[in-house]
């Protein structure tokens, strides 16, 4: 059985990928950094539809709890076939008003969460010559979104992360590619309000806002053997509002 392990998975994008996922025959692993209720709901229901899942708490801005979480999932699975870096937060505010530690949270879940993670995995992914890593950036990290320049940098450093790694991984056999997203209606813009939602579908050549089976079905196309010749790119999913 292949094994996915899926950074913030709890709620979201990262949930819907493992719904997704467990339907297609996959064993999750469901991280998660607070919502622990929301993780075991999850796991319940996907195991209550015959799937396999179960949580791994890990705070993924923490170097040792990312290594520890691995080291949980190898020991459950015996291998990771799919890892997909996905844990995220978000926050609109001037740069000026952007604290140090607001600007280092940021950092810490997007990219250090990026590097801990791959950093434990890719040793066995290398032994064993085949794995996928995904990310999981932000059309933002292409373009740049006022308010947002914490989120968008963070999200800009996984886009040549991700391209970096797939050079250096690519001899070993371990496709590493990105998807970018769009405006996705989940709780990351559930502050947004009803006129800037409908600006925002304006402004999307597909007139509505994405869903996270939007982006978890790019995500299951690129970890599956039909991207067998897919490495270093960056897929956008986001209607059309970033071409
Ligand atoms: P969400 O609903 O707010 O979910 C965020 C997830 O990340 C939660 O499961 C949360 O877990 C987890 N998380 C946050 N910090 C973490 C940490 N330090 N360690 C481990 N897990 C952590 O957001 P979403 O919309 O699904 O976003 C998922 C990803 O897509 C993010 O990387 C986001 O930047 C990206 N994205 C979203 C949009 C959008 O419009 N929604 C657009 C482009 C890109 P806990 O609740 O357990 O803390």
């Amino acid at each position: 059985m292949k094994t996915v392990l899926i950074t913030g998975a709890s709620r979201g994008i990262g949930a819907q990928t493992a719904r997704l996922f467990a339907a297609n025959g996959y064993a999750v692993a469901i991280n998660y950094c607070c919502s622990c209720e929301a993780a075991q709901a999850l796991v319940e229901e996907i195991v209550a539809a015959g799937g396999d899942a179960f949580v791994v708490q890990a705070d993924v801005a923490d170097a040792q709890q990312t290594a520890d979480m691995v080291q949980q999932v190898l020991h459950r699975c015996g291998h990771i076939d799919v890892l997909i870096h996905n844990a995220g937060v978000a926050s609109q505010k001037l740069l000026t008003d952007t604290t140090p530690d607001e600007w280092r949270k940021m950092m810490a879940t997007h990219l250090d969460g990026a590097y801990h993670s791959c950093h434990a995995i890719v040793p066995d992914m290398v032994r064993r010559h085949e794995g996928v890593i995904l990310t999981v950036s932000s059309m933002w990290g292409i373009t740049g979104a006022s308010c947002e320049v914490a989120y968008s940098a963070a999200k800009a450093g996984l886009i040549g992360f991700s391209k970096a790694l797939a050079k250096e991984l690519g001899p070993a056999g371990i496709r590493v590619n990105c998807v970018a997203p769009g405006v996705i209606d989940t709780d990351m813009c559930r502050n947004l309000d009803d006129e800037t939602r409908a600006a925002l579908r304006e402004e999307t050549p597909l007139m509505r806002l994405g869903t996270a089976d939007d982006v978890a079905q790019a995500l299951l196309f690129l970890a599956s053997e039909k991207a067998s010749f897919i490495t270093g790119q960056v897929l956008g999913v986001n209607g059309g509002f970033l071409i």
